[in-house]
């Protein structure tokens, strides 16, 4: 039994707005959106947070970069800019214990965002 819900979402055992995905990586919309674009790119590996990286996930590390730049550009926010946070433990403000990345933007009113 795995509680983990970005498990969940990364075995499509719930349902998620889904962005972009690679072999490696599923971005999917935030449920709580905190800015006009929050996205958030999840590896499918379980790992806790960054403080449980290590050299065999170095390919993941470069398959969530390759989709965040990916999600950026679907969202119409790569010249204008955006964020890539990423919270590691509970004092941090971590709620989900699956690493992931917020990836978040702000722009005009009536400028196109996904
Ligand atoms: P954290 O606080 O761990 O850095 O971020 C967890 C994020 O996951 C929050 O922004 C929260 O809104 C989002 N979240 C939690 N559960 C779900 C869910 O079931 N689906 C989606 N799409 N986002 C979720
Ligand atoms: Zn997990």
């Amino acid at each position: 039994m795995d509680p983990c819900i970005f498990c969940k979402i990364v075995n499509k055992e719930i349902p998620s707005e889904i962005v972009f995905e690679n072999e490696k990586t599923v971005v999917i919309k935030d449920i709580h959106p905190q800015a006009r674009v929050h996205l958030l790119a999840i590896p499918k590996k379980h790992i806790e947070c960054i403080n449980d990286i290590d050299d065999s996930f170095s390919e993941d590390l470069l398959a969530i970069h390759l989709a965040i730049k990916e999600a950026a550009s679907i969202a119409n926010v790569v010249d204008t800019g955006y964020r890539v946070i990423s919270n590691c433990g509970s004092g941090a403000g971590q709620t989900v214990m699956h690493l992931h990345y917020h990836i978040m933007a702000d722009k005009g009113i009536g400028e196109k965002l996904i």
